[in-house]
């Protein structure tokens, strides 16, 4: 079915060729019958890549492009070419996601709900105590969202880092190394936001060897290549509940999908596309 309208869709960025995110967009336009293309915007980082980007912006206002998402190493240097921020995207620092309403050119920012709503898929109705590691853009989504319904530790390698994510709500700020780790206690939700596992890497660990995992908690990495990280190898190991950043980032797409085009976004073929983008070869 056609509803007749072309979606102009985009992610910028630098470098962006590595990107799952045509594969994501593109599958869900399809799966929802809707005309259009997610396409790749290289923007270099400013200065050099300003007129680029104020003239991608400019396309966005005019209604020649419908939507953007924002990558490294724009999601800041965006903000002030916007008018508006969600509360989302004001408080975390970042946009991921770009589109017009009433005339004014909003930035938003759909991971901390992306990680939310998957949260809630991977453990309903969870409360209690949560340790972050990291202190990125990642992390400050992680305990944005987490804020008002955890008790939120976040632990870093760099403390001057770390101390900005007091006025997100983490009440208590940590060295990521095994004596502060050792002594962070109980906790119910251990969330991995460095990139410490993350593909070509793939032996790194944050948690260190000789310190048992939370005996209790459950572990969500956020990273997504590979797919079983070794800290999630560890948990499972340790019979515990743990989940990687798959479901996060097709939430977060989905969020930005449903935004850009006012239909409802495919997860589970939105889901299938990274999949398949995934597997080996
Ligand atoms: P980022 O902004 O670069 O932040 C990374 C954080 O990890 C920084 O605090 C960094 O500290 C720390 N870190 C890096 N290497 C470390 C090491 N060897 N030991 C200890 N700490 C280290 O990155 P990000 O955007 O937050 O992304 C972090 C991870 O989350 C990546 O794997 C990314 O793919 C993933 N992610 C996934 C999703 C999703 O939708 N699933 C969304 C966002 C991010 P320094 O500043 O000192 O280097």
């Amino acid at each position: 079915m056609s509803t007749g309208r072309s979606f102009a869709l985009g992610l910028i960025g630098f470098p962006v060729g590595h990107s799952r995110s045509p594969a994501i967009q593109n599958a869900a336009l399809q799966a929802q019958g809707l005309a259009g293309h997610y396409d790749l915007f290289a923007v270099p980082p400013l200065p050099d890549g300003l007129t680029l980007l104020r003239d991608l912006l400019e396309r966005v206002r005019q209604g020649e492009i419908h939507g953007l998402n924002v990558t490294i190493p724009h999601k800041q240097s965006v903000i002030p070419l916007l008018d508006e921020l969600t509360p989302a995207a004001r408080s975390i620092g970042a946009v991921n996601v770009i589109y017009m309403q009433a005339g004014r050119l909003w930035g938003d920012n759909t991971d901390a709900p992306g990680f939310l709503a998957d949260l809630a898929k991977f453990a309903p109705g969870a409360s209690g105590r949560a340790l972050v590691l990291g202190a990125g853009g990642g992390a400050r989504a992680v305990v944005y969202a987490l804020a008002g319904h955890w008790e939120v530790s976040l632990a870093a390698r760099r403390l001057e880092q770390a101390e900005p994510f007091r006025q997100l709500g983490a009440s208590r700020i940590l060295e990521l190394a095994p004596a502060d780790l050792a002594s962070a206690g109980v906790c119910e939700l251990l969330v991995n936001a460095t990139p410490l596992g993350m593909h070509p890497a793939v032996d790194g660990c944050p948690w260190p060897a000789d310190l048992p995992l939370p005996y209790r908690a459950r572990i969500y990495d956020l990273i997504y290549n590979p797919p079983q990280t070794r800290l999630l190898q560890r948990a499972a190991l340790s019979g515990l509940a743990c989940t990687n950043g798959m479901g996060m980032l097709v939430e977060q797409a989905a969020l930005a999908f449903e935004r850009w085009t006012g239909a409802s976004a495919p997860r589970l073929v939105m889901q299938a596309a990274l999949q398949r983008q995934l597997l080996p070869g």
